[in-house]
């Protein structure tokens, strides 16, 4: 017999902490949700241990586990799959750093983890530009999406990277990778800051009054592995619908099958109700189908908390309406929360248990708050749970 469909959808970093400028309420209790509202009437409110005590509070991790992979067992660490997201091979040796184009200040710091929020074409060209100047045997550069990219190496260890949104203002300086041969990283660090920071989009960007893209940020290094597929797995077909390299590498190093989106960009101005009806057409029986959202957790790590709240709101709007009228037409079960917390306070991520709204047919009369979820049967190795649930379906087992 064929199973419901299952959705995931996951508001990354949608969970936070009282604000003083919403009255002690979190930018989620004071957005205007009405669609969650009506799905929280039709479901059950748990509190979900969704990243295991060892592992780092990444979106990597905590997204992997959201599937049902125990990140210990299965990192690849966030380089290499996003390196699986971008069709590269990765081979014995090599490791994929994540690499950012950060904006360092006059002062030398670390003033702006995604300089200025760079999108469009314009990484594109600087990362092409950083592969002729300073790619070789033992670099190799490749732009992803706005101020992302990769770094593949195989001339360099496993390093210790900080992770450019913790450490938003701190000087440069402090901050260079350690571990045996990070004086390498450093000195390309340092050449890509001399190639940048004369680049003449750079120099226009100056001149239109926004933040230049003037240093490469590598972090988050892997090396990969394959691991088993959602269809072995759970016998089910996955699909994903996300905007984020790091989200779609996850999702095609499990097998799932990646939907386009042409507006999915992963910022602000995201195609939310193409994701919605993407998603919402790639649910049959027998499928996992994935949604993704990147925009709370960008707000988050920007410490704006007005705007992650109009997020919210957007998303409730064009992507939970959109999908509760589906739901009303033809039931699916449906896992719905966000992978951590990224609090205003702290403009990262946050390892707390976190609300998550179960709809299987069966309803406490919880709200679907960080409040609420306090007070919500506690889900421990929800990784271990929700596994269970994809692979068996029927009820989920708290
Ligand atoms: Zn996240």
């Amino acid at each position: 017999m064929s199973r419901p469909p299952t959705l995931l959808i996951v508001p990354d970093g949608m969970a936070d902490w009282p604000q003083e400028e919403f009255n002690g309420k979190t930018p989620w209790e004071a957005a205007e949700t009405p669609n969650l509202d009506s799905f929280c009437r039709q479901g059950r409110t748990v509190c979900l241990q969704n990243i295991p005590a060892e592992s780092p509070a990444d979106s990597g991790v905590a997204n992997m586990a959201l599937l049902g992979y125990d990140p210990r067992e299965y990192y690849l660490g966030r380089g290499a799959l996003e390196a699986f997201n971008l069709g590269i091979d990765l081979v014995e040796g090599e490791i994929a750093y994540r690499c950012n184009l950060i904006f360092v200040d006059e002062q030398g710091r670390l003033a702006d983890y995604s300089a200025g929020n760079l999108a469009g074409d314009l990484g594109k060209q600087l990362f092409a530009d950083l592969e002729e100047e300073l790619g070789n045997d033992d670099f190799s550069f490749y732009p992803g999406l706005g101020y992302r990219g990769l770094l593949v190496t195989d001339a360099l260890d496993l390093l210790d990277c900080a992770r450019p949104h913790d450490q938003m203002g701190s000087p440069v300086e402090k901050l260079w990778p350690r571990g045996p041969g990070s004086q390498l990283l450093k000195q390309l660090m340092i050449k890509s800051r001399d190639i940048l920071e004369e680049h003449p989009l750079n120099q226009q960007r100056r001149q239109a009054g926004l933040k230049p893209a003037n240093m490469i940020w590598p972090w988050g290094g892997g090396c990969y592995q394959p691991l088993p597929a959602i269809q072995q797995r759970y016998n089910l077909n996955g699909s994903v619908v996300a905007g984020v390299d790091l989200i779609n590498g996850l999702g095609r190093a499990v097998g799932m099958q990646k939907l386009t989106v042409p507006g999915a960009t992963g910022g602000y101005d995201t195609d939310m109700l193409g994701k919605a009806r993407a998603a919402i057409k790639a649910l049959e029986p027998d499928s996992l189908v994935f949604l993704h959202l990147e925009a709370p957790d960008e707000a988050g790590h920007d410490g704006n908390a007005q705007l992650k709240l109009e997020m919210i709101e957007k998303f409730d709007r064009d992507i939970v309406g959109p999908v509760y009228r589906q739901w009303q037409r033809e039931f699916f079960n449906l896992a719905l929360g966000p992978d951590h917390y990224t609090p205003i306070q702290e403009r990262t991520h946050v390892k707390e248990p976190v609300p998550f709204l179960i709809v299987d047919g069966e309803v406490n009369s919880l709200e679907f708050t960080e409040k609420a979820a306090k007070n919500a049967p506690f889900v421990s190795r929800g990784w271990e749970k929700l596994a269970a649930w994809y692979c068996e379906g029927g009820k989920f087992n708290l």
